[in-house]
């Protein structure tokens, strides 16, 4: 009956030492590996400027449809630049053949994972909310 009982309490004794293996989620995260595929993200460059030339080709490479809308704008040395950049997040299989198909690198697959949402409508992301704010994105490119 005893010894039961103290091997119980060492295996109690013996965890409290031992590194613990679950995280304290939502409160820390857990790092994802790098060749993570998140969802796509705009990317920004040091002059604070989107590298999207509106060419449209990750809209047409995507296999899912996922890319609803680009929307092409000409700048004032006829360079182009999107107004308008819809993905639906709720078709998009994180394949990551934009990121693979995109000329200037303007497209990314974020290491971002909580996506979750009570309304779909907020999983269909405008060219604000794809637009990479900070570097988010992983150190290395997976491709
Ligand atoms: S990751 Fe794949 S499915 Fe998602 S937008 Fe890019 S090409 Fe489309
Ligand atoms: S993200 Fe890349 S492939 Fe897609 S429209 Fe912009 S420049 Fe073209």
């Amino acid at each position: 009956m005893i010894i039961p009982l103290l091997k119980g309490l060492a295996t109690t004794l013996r965890m409290v030492f031992t590194k613990p293996i679950t995280l304290q989620y939502p409160e820390e995260k857990r790092p994802v590996y790098p060749r993570f595929r998140g969802h796509p993200e705009l990317v920004v460059d040091d002059d604070g400027e989107r590298r999207c030339v509106a060419c449209t080709l990750c809209m047409v490479v995507c296999p899912s449809n996922a890319i609803k809308q680009i929307t092409p704008a000409e700048g004032e040395y006829h360079e182009k630049y999107p107004v308008e950049f819809v993905v639906d997040l709720t078709r998009c299989i994180f394949c990551g053949f934009c990121q693979e198909a995109c000329p200037k690198a303007a497209i990314k697959l974020n290491n971002l994972y909580e996506l979750a949402q009570y309304e779909k409508q907020m999983l269909i992301y405008d060219i604000k909310r794809l637009t990479q704010q900070q570097s988010r994105l992983r150190d290395g490119d997976w491709l």
